[in-house]
């Protein structure tokens, strides 16, 4: 399955994307670099986010797609129960 990507502000330099997230529930900034080539892979999105940025932390990987943060979504996931 593939899912659709926040749209964040982006900064573009020297083959590399600079993805400046936030945090939709605690509002958490973090800056995601990236290639350029996989930025355009993420968004063409004909393949899965873990193969095109495998480098990137799990938890970064969710917040480009979720927009939450890694502690926000284990404490999203854990009032589950
Ligand atoms: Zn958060």
């Amino acid at each position: 399955m593939l899912m659709g990507l926040q749209h964040f502000e982006t900064e573009h330099n020297d083959g590399k994307v600079f993805i400046h997230t936030e945090c939709l529930e605690c509002g958490a900034k973090k800056v995601i670099i990236i290639a350029e080539k996989q930025y355009i892979a993420l968004y063409a999105r004909n393949a899965h986010i873990q193969d095109i940025i495998p480098e990137v932390a799990i938890q970064d990987r969710e917040l480009l797609i979720s927009g939450i943060c890694g502690p926000c979504f284990d404490r999203l996931v854990s009032e589950d129960d």
